[in-house]
């Protein structure tokens, strides 16, 4: 393809040219539409007054211009025209009327003028072509049969073409004599009046034209105006995708700045910001991470590396390379706990670790680990009770509820001091099932609160020496990874000194999660 016709291409596939040619399209069909209404309407508005004109003519006509009365000299019937020939006005409107007309009687017989003797048509009538005896005789007929009084009389209405093709609106009706040849009869007589419709169709030809003529302006205009409106409303949709452009995996702090025009394109901007807003968080949440990561394994490294070079450097006795082997084994099972912590939890939250999910007993699983923690909570001199109802169904996966509720408790029994005391409360509802551990240990200050679900995190003053009995940081982030996953909520309460209470809210079993409704903290991932 030639770099001309890509250019082409990109130019009409662009969003410019398809708003200008859509805005010129559719402003071809409005002008073709209002041209098509404005001729019906100019038609209309033309007929009507060629019809009222010859109404007028008819009326004039009939009102005194002309009288059909016997005419001695002719010795029958004849047409008298009476007008003051003085006067131009009347003049004027006899002559219009004798341009195209025709009188003849009721067998269709042209009458003669009583003045001039000659047959009453005008020569033009002659050229559309007298009407035959037949037709006049019918509607004479016809015109008479709808005589009724106080109806107006029959009109006959045609358009016929002179001998040049030129079109005429021909009126035709009955008039009757003053009825001297036959006392007390009237007759009735056959006019005919006509007026030509050559001039509307020159002012329909010219309206045509002229619109022709203004249609091709009138959208290469509306295109150009298009083309500047859908560029300008445009530009700043490129502006945004250039300040897009900008914004990299470095520089994720750059905002897409808004025009405050508060219209769509403020709110795309807005989305898009907020879009990088999340990116920026989780590429943060990802550095954290994998610098928390290095740190986490760093410690043990290098507490390994100081034994065996102790071992080897200082140790002599069988004795002495034996207890740094225990302590760099010790540490070695801190490295690979970490490392196994942290590949359940990534599989878990990239979605790789897939929830066997079926009906279980939560009352009996909750059962089961009080009775297994009762050991470790008797060394560690705290009272541990349960307080559960004989059933309750949740549809979870049994490994990971058991490991949520065994991080809670091993937390609870961990951070309690000896004579303390640790409650796992069950309550169960159609809707949803409660799981309460609670302890009176140590607590938690409010300003740790928002982290303890974080990745890592420990409580500060909770000891930072790599001791085997310290906590990774991971098990209450797995904790609300599962409450998650089981759509449900997980909640703190905690007072410093007191103790801490940890609720978890999840769906009963056939409960779908959007009919819970739920208050407090939402469980989030670190
Ligand atoms: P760890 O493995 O260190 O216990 P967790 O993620 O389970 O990590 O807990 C994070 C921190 O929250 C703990 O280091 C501790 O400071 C605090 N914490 C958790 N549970 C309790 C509790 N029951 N009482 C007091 N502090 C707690």
């Amino acid at each position: 393809m030639t770099r001309a016709l890509r250019l082409r291409l990109k130019a009409t596939r662009g969003l410019r040219f398809r708003l200008t040619a859509s805005y010129a399209l559719f402003f071809a069909v409005l002008l073709i539409a209002v041209a098509a209404v404005f001729r019906a309407s100019l038609v209309s508005a033309l007929d009507t007054h060629v019809h009222e004109v010859l109404n007028q003519e008819w009326a004039a006509l009939k009102g005194g211009y002309l009288r059909i009365e016997p005419s001695g000299e002719l010795g029958k019937n004849a047409s008298n025209w009476y007008y003051d020939e003085t006067d131009p006005d009347e003049t004027a409107i006899v002559l219009d009327l004798k341009k195209i007309y025709m009188i003849t009687d009721q067998n269709g017989n042209l009458i003669q003028d009583a003045k001039t003797k000659e047959p009453e048509y005008s020569t033009t009538y002659d050229e559309i072509g007298i009407d035959p005896p037949t037709l006049i005789r019918e509607r004479v007929r016809q015109a008479l049969a709808a005589m009724k009084p106080g109806t107006p009389g029959k009109t006959f209405w045609d358009v016929r073409p002179d001998s040049k093709g030129e079109p005429y609106l021909i009126r035709a009706g009955i008039v009757f004599d003053e009825g001297h040849l036959s006392p007390g009869e009237h007759l009735p007589y056959y006019v005919a009046i006509g007026f030509p419709l050559s001039g509307n169709a020159k002012i329909l030809r010219r309206f045509t034209w002229i619109y022709i003529a203004v249609i091709p302006g009138a959208l290469i205009l509306s295109s150009l105006l298009g083309w500047i409106m859908a560029g300008r409303a445009l530009t700043p949709v490129v502006a945004v995708a250039q300040a897009a452009q900008r914004i990299s995996g470095s520089n994720l702090s750059l905002r897409i700045p808004t025009r405050q025009a508060g219209d769509e394109l403020d709110y795309l901007v807005h989305t898009f910001n907020r879009m990088i807003e999340r990116l920026e968080s989780s590429f943060q949440q990802m550095k954290q991470f994998s610098a928390d990561v290095s740190h986490e394994l760093r410690t043990p490294i290098t507490a390994i590396r100081g034994q065996l070079e102790v071992a080897l450097f200082t140790a002599k006795t069988t004795e002495q390379y034996r207890e740094a082997m225990f302590n760099a084994l010790q540490d070695i099972d801190r490295l690979s706990q970490i490392v196994r912590a942290l590949l359940l939890l990534s599989q878990a939250e990239s979605g790789q670790l897939a929830l066997q999910k079926s009906r279980l007993n939560l009352c009996e699983v909750a059962r089961d680990l009080v009775e297994q923690f009762q050991i470790p909570a008797e060394a560690a001199g705290v009272r541990l009770t349960a307080d559960l109802p004989a059933e309750c169904s949740v549809n979870g996966d049994r490994v990971q509820i058991e490991r949520m509720i065994s991080n809670l408790l091993s937390n609870a029994l961990k951070f309690t001091p000896p004579g303390g005391q640790v409650w796992v409360r069950l309550k169960s509802s159609p809707e949803r099932v409660e799981i309460v551990v609670e302890d009176t240990g140590r607590g938690i200050a409010t300003e740790y609160l928002p982290h303890i679900f974080d990745r890592f995190y420990r409580v500060p003053g909770s000891g930072t020496a790599p001791d085997p009995e310290q906590g990774l940081g991971l098990g209450l982030s797995f904790v609300a990874w599962i409450v998650k996953a089981h759509r449900g909520k997980i909640e703190v309460d905690s007072t410093p000194g007191a103790g801490t209470r940890f609720t978890i809210k999840l769906p009963a079993d056939g409960v779908g999660s959007d009919t819970m409704e739920l208050t407090g903290q939402p469980a989030t991932l670190a």
